[in-house]
Formats: C-alpha cells, sequence, structure tokens
C-alpha cells in the first residue's frame, strides 16, 4: 500500500519533471508494470549497467525509406470518427502528432525485438520495434560499442490499449486537465508506430532527461543516428512545430535518406513534408 502510493507520488514527480514530453516513458513504466503484471515489481529503477551487452550484432542498415514521391501531410490525413487519422500508419515516413493520429486499431505487423541492451529485464511490448527500425537500431548500437560508447534502448512501441490505459490512469487520479497537460492521447504517441525508439547511456540520472544531450552518449547519437536512418525527433527550438519540448533521447526511424536530409539541415519530420505541399 505504501508502496504504491510512494510510487505514484513518484511518477507524479516524474511527470512533472518531464513537462509536455513525448515519451511520458518514466510513468508509464511505473503504471503499465503496476497495471498489468501485479506481481512484479517496477521495470524501472532496476540495477542497470550489470547486462551484458548483446554480442554479435546483426548489422545491416535499414533501408531507404522510399519517401520518393512524398505526400503532403493533407493528402495523407483523414476524418474517422471525429479524429484527425493518418492514412499512411504503415509507412517509414508516416508523421503522427498532436493533430495526427495513428488508427485505434493499428498494431504494426512487423514488431520484433532488437537485439541491444535494455535497462531493464521484464519481456514486455516496449522491447518491439519494427523489423526496418529494429535492424537499424541494432547497426546503430554496434557502431556505438565499437566508438566505446554505451547505448541502452530505454522504450520502444507502446500499443494503442497500454497508452489508453495510460491516459485513464491519469484522468482517474489527477483529474482531466492534468491527463490532457501531461498525457498523450491514446493514438496520439508517435510510439504506437512501432517506429520510435528512447535510447540512454548507462547514467539513469540523465535517462529521459535534457541534460542528456550533454552526455557523450546524447552527443554522439545526434551526430551519428542520421547515417543509421533515424532523426532526432523533437529538436530544441522547434516546440511550436512538433508540439513536443526538446527530446534529445527520442530516435524516430524514418530511413537514411531521409534522416540525412532531416538532420544535415535541421529541420523536423513537419517541415520535411510541410515543404513538398507548399512547391
Ligand atoms: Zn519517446
Amino acid at each position: 500500500m505504501n508502496k504504491k502510493v510512494s510510487g505514484l507520488a513518484m511518477a507524479t514527480a516524474v511527470c512533472m519533471a518531464t513537462l509536455m514530453s513525448g515519451c511520458e516513458a518514466p510513468s508509464l513504466d511505473f503504471l503499465s508494470s503496476k497495471k498489468e503484471q501485479v506481481s512484479q515489481p517496477a521495470s524501472t529503477g532496476d540495477s542497470s549497467g550489470t547486462e551484458t551487452p548483446a554480442e554479435e550484432p546483426s548489422t545491416g542498415h535499414g533501408q531507404g525509406s522510399s519517401a520518393a514521391h512524398k505526400p503532403s501531410m493533407e493528402e495523407t490525413i483523414q476524418t474517422v470518427e471525429g479524429i484527425p487519422t493518418v492514412t499512411n500508419p504503415e509507412e517509414l515516413y508516416v508523421i503522427v502528432n498532436k493533430q495526427r493520429a495513428l488508427p485505434s486499431d493499428y498494431v504494426p505487423s512487423d514488431l520484433t525485438e532488437p537485439n541491444v541492451p535494455f535497462p531493464f529485464k521484464d519481456k514486455v511490448e516496449k522491447r518491439l520495434l519494427r523489423e526496418p527500425a529494429a535492424r537499424a537500431l541494432e547497426a546503430l548500437f554496434a557502431q556505438a560499442k565499437q566508438d566505446g560508447i554505451e547505448l541502452y534502448a530505454v522504450s520502444g512501441y507502446r500499443s494503442y490499449k497500454t497508452q489508453k490505459s495510460l491516459y485513464e490512469t491519469y484522468v482517474r487520479t489527477q483529474g482531466e486537465a492534468h491527463a490532457a497537460a501531461f498525457s498523450a492521447v491514446p493514438g496520439k504517441s508517435e510510439h504506437q508506430t512501432g517506429l520510435a525508439m528512447d535510447v540512454s547511456g548507462l547514467d539513469q540520472a540523465t535517462r529521459l532527461e535534457q541534460t542528456f544531450a550533454d552526455t557523450p552518449e546524447g552527443m554522439w547519437l545526434a551526430e551519428k543516428c542520421a547515417a543509421f536512418g533515424f532523426i532526432i525527433r523533437y529538436p530544441k527550438g522547434k516546440e511550436d512545430i512538433t508540439g513536443y519540448a526538446y527530446e534529445p533521447w527520442h530516435l524516430r526511424y524514418v530511413g537514411v535518406e531521409t534522416a540525412e536530409e532531416i538532420m544535415s539541415r535541421g529541420i523536423t519530420l513537419e517541415e520535411y513534408f510541410q515543404e513538398s505541399s507548399s512547391s
């Protein structure tokens, strides 16, 4: 009982700290593990770092995003039951944000667990990514290891159901206003695409914190991620475009070609596609 109360207080504190985070992984970890795996301890706060990184990374860069036709944002949205919903959830360059939801029944067909280190032992859905993103993450982590950089995959795929239960828990325990301010509405979390992974170093103090950007791991990621098809999805200074605060840990797979253009020009995924609709 006490444990539950203090856990909730902790989750709230973390929640407050990661204001408007697109990830909200710390509180989600706690709430979902509490809700769905009552007999197991919360997965956060595990002793990490003792895990042996997986050997023999199967390399192979993700195939390009094949964004050759680059559809405009207007072309890929339709209203479903009153909710602006994307028409191309399976595309590697799909844009999901606060104005563009995934279909509530969308589950990627090619989810798989990348062979990379995680800072927890539970066999939970957040280990998963879509196939091309998983292979690219393995290649990215293998390169990091070669460069003496130790990375961990903190939180990947999140189902609509998980996000919904998280959101409803917020509403129940914190009220509607708090939920609306601090938690992504079900369908609008990019983690549901299976193309996003939150990454950290060994240091838990900078895990899912903006200070991660200043760590060797954070700096390495920002420099190298595009070569493996990933972008820093919520860059600094672009909050008004992405709808989210700076998240130097949130990687989004879009394919090498698209990632390199976005990262080298310092633009967002939204801007990349807005250009095509205005030209
Ligand atoms: Zn994230």
